[in-house]
């Protein structure tokens, strides 16, 4: 393939603003595209790398494993102390007959972005090794539904407040899933900052021509052996 032929993509697109339609060439990391004739912005280049993503999603993972796996506090007060995970805390709610509470914060904190982290590893890691992930499409869909209802800060802001007054009650001591919960809002708005449909089609994109090459491969030697 010719330098000239690499640098432009197969694709068209269509200015949102005056429907002129242009070749679509490789940018940059972080260049703009503009439209031609009214200067509207088409589209950015790579905003991260694929392997950035798959270590930050990684990190993300494994900072929420431990916050799931490890008490977020334990308070003590005339000598008892109790500590209690994240889960945990959610059941404490429902015990207290606030089931509504309970799933809520269960869904938003736990569930959520449980699934957001599984789908976006789920497309990432077989794409890094050059193949695209059966059910590609509904992962992405999955993603795209899940992330308004991921609500770690709000919880974080909430627990703030509750130990803040619990602390004139009781002797509270933070514990490893505090930190790590702590950790894993940093890499979650890190990984949604990175995050990029175009760069994540473009990855799906090379990742099916590796995929074509090898199949034509394949097809090459095993005629070659007939
Ligand atoms: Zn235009």
């Amino acid at each position: 393939m010719k330098a000239a032929d690499a640098a432009v993509r197969r694709q068209w697109i269509a200015c949102e603003q005056c429907d002129l339609l242009q070749h679509e060439v490789e940018l940059p990391a972080r260049a703009v595209a503009c439209c031609r004739r009214c200067d509207a912005v088409l589209y950015r280049g790579p905003r991260t790398r694929l392997d950035t993503m798959i270590a930050l999603a990684l990190a993300c993972a494994i900072m929420f494993l431990v916050t799931n796996l490890f008490p977020i506090a334990t308070l003590s007060t005339q000598g008892i102390a109790v500590s209690t995970t994240l889960f945990g805390s959610a059941q404490l709610l429902a015990e207290q007959g606030r089931p509504v509470v309970a799933v809520l914060m269960f869904v938003t904190t736990i569930l959520v972005p449980a699934l957001e982290l599984s789908a976006l590893l789920y497309m990432l890691l077989p794409l890094r090794f050059g193949r695209v992930p059966s059910g590609m499409t509904t992962a992405f869909r999955m993603l795209l539904a899940a992330h308004p209802w991921s609500m770690l800060e709000v919880f974080l802001l909430g627990l703030l407040v509750t130990l803040v007054k619990l602390s004139e009650l009781a002797s509270i001591v933070p514990g490893i899933a505090f930190w790590s919960f702590c950790g894993v809002i940093v890499l979650f708005s890190w990984l949604s900052a990175s995050f990029s449909t175009r760069d994540l089609w473009r990855w799906t994109e090379d990742a099916r021509q590796a995929q074509a090459s090898r199949a034509q491969a394949r097809a090459g030697s095993a005629e070659a052996l007939r």
